[in-house]
């Protein structure tokens, strides 16, 4: 069914605002105007941006923003991008980060909680959409998890 994103990511920030103020990082959402609606399951994608969104807040250094922005990408997809300012994640972990319980650094992930499993389920429901899952990061500056939907017409 055709969904509208922007109410997605709507609910997706009001529900993780408290954590973010609670790590001093500032949560922002840009929507493109004329963003097409996408095709996917509401509840589905809630928890694909619920993942992504704690993830950028859970490794974003303090004093920090993550950027949650979305834009049409052609013409029959929808891409959005969950952007922190955070440590960054080394380019040799990258091609198993979606894979169940792998995290990149064992002792601080045990600190700041968690099973490992968020990004296995948001490739899982990626999949599910014919969509894409892709993931720029640059060790010390920070990383970008950008999910390709495909566009309601
Ligand atoms: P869970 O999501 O189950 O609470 P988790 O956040 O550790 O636990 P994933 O969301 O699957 O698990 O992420 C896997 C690993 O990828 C994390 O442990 C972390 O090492 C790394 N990671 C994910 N997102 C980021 C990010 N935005 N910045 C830096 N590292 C990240
Ligand atoms: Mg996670």
């Amino acid at each position: 069914t055709a969904i509208e994103i922007d109410r997605v990511l709507k609910g997706v920030l009001d529900l993780l605002q408290l954590k973010a103020g609670s790590r001093k990082v500032a949560l922002e959402l840009s929507v493109e105007p004329d963003l097409p609606a996408a095709v996917g399951d509401y509840d589905e994608l809630t928890i694909v941006f619920q993942n992504l969104v704690d993830n950028a807040l859970k490794y974003a250094k303090p004093n920090t923003t993550v950027r949650v922005s979305a834009r049409p990408m052609g013409r029959d997809r929808i891409a959005v991008a969950v952007a922190d300012e955070g440590d960054g994640i080394p380019a040799n972990h990258l091609p198993r980060l979606t894979e169940r319980f792998y995290r990149v650094d064992a002792a601080r992930s045990r600190q700041l909680g968690g099973t490992g499993l968020g990004l296995a389920i948001v490739k899982h429901i990626v999949n599910r959409h014919r969509g894409r899952l892709d993931i720029q990061s640059t060790p010390g500056k920070g990383s970008t998890f950008t999910v390709m939907l495909p566009a309601a017409d």
